[in-house]
């Protein structure tokens, strides 16, 4: 700023002059009719009306006039400041319309296009389903063990208790596999299978662990079923075993009671039937409340409800107490530890869950069937 003058001196304001007002009123006026975007203008802006700008400098000279010409001098930049300053608003909202009316055009989504021709794949019903039993348990801090498929017998039958003659053991259920020329080339004579069940992991498990062993084995398993609505040779189950100091039938009646409610809603429950199976005793052949009727159709024939065939359970598995000749078998001290079991068939409860009524749709790989059951991951 420059000192203050007793008399009006023209060359110390200069920038004061009429004329200079509005050469840069002009200036200021014509910078925001050149921007072109709103860039620009926010450049234009800072130059023509910043701190540092031509106006706001001539307006700090205000300060440095005489009184008399203090008035004048205020008034005309004033007025100057105010025409750049509503140019300027002008510009600003005709430059923003401009923008708005071109992202409108430029943005603009063709909702008649064709979408992406190659869908996204979702997951097996069957894995999701395999998975989503398998956490219950592994919530419940569980470990996921898994096996071989190509099994050796001793595995599969001799340490589940399985006797040499029992039938489960013959040609029409079991898969032998082919040893090499020579040795074992005969069919049955090689000692590996294809498992027939998931619960040779149990003996896995067992053997490759202390106590106390908390495991679920999810897996595919194989039999020589043809492939027709009910049956499949290839099939998937998922096994849980339990092994510890002072477990007794209460411990498993709640674990399935647990699984069920995780899986089917908080009011369910199972109960067991006796059953015979080799590697547990006792075993028990477990029932669910059926889910759809929640029992209601028992003597009800005004409500008949087609899951249940209205028999308000369900078939769901087996289980049992392992039986301590298993134990013995894996190296563990049935007078110290004892266990239960439990295993089922991931095929049946997806078909009852989800009204699959033919098996070979599970297994063919017919989009059209998988799709809607949707992602889930
Ligand atoms: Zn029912």
């Amino acid at each position: 700023m420059s000192a203050p003058n007793k008399s009006y001196d023209p060359v110390e304001v200069e920038t004061l002059k009429p004329e200079e007002i509005e050469r840069m009123r002009d200036e200021a006026l014509a910078a925001f009719a050149a921007a072109g975007d709103l860039d620009a203008l926010q450049e234009a802006k800072v130059a023509h009306t910043g701190g540092t700008s031509p106006l706001a400098l001539a307006n700090r000279e205000i300060g440095a006039l005489p009184p008399h010409a203090k008035a004048d001098a205020g008034k005309r930049v004033g007025q100057a400041r105010g025409a750049v300053n509503k140019a300027l608003a002008a510009r600003q909202t005709e430059l923003e319309a401009e923008r708005d009316a071109r992202v409108l055009v430029e943005e603009a989504v063709d909702v008649t296009l064709p979408y992406d021709r190659t869908p996204s794949g979702a997951r097996h019903p069957l894995t999701t389903m395999m998975e989503r039993v398998a956490d219950v348990f592994v919530s419940m801090g569980y470990e996921v063990a898994e096996g071989p498929e190509v099994e050796a017998e001793w595995f599969n039958f001799d340490a589940l208790n399985f006797g040499p003659d029992h039938p489960a053991r013959q040609m029409q259920d079991t898969f032998f596999v082919q040893g090499p020329e020579g040795a074992g080339a005969a069919e049955g004579e090689s000692g590996v299978v294809l498992r027939t069940h998931t619960s040779p992991v149990q003996a896995r498990a067992l053997l490759d662990r202390e106590p106390p062993v908390y495991v679920v084995c999810p897996g595919r398993v194989y039999r020589t079923d043809e492939l027709d609505a009910t049956h499949t040779p290839v099939f998937h189950q998922i096994e849980l075993l339990a092994v510890d100091e002072g477990l007794t039938m209460a411990d498993l009646k709640g674990t399935l009671d647990h699984m069920v409610q995780s899986l089917f809603g908080a009011d369910m429950k199972t109960r067991l039937r006796p059953n015979y199976f080799p590697f547990t005793e006792p075993s028990a052949e477990m029932d669910m409340l059926c889910y759809v009727c929640r029992g209601e159709s028992v003597g009800n024939p005004d409500r008949p409800c087609r899951t249940c065939s209205s028999e308000g359970w369900i078939e769901l598995g087996g289980c049992g107490m392992v039986n301590p000749r298993v134990l013995v078998a894996c190296g563990v001290d049935p007078a110290k530890y004892s266990g239960f079991a439990f295993g089922f068939g991931i095929e049946r409860m997806l078909m009852f869950r989800h009204n699959v009524e033919d098996m070979r749709d599970m297994v063919e790989g017919d989009v059209r069937f998988t799709r809607p059951f949707g992602m889930e991951i």
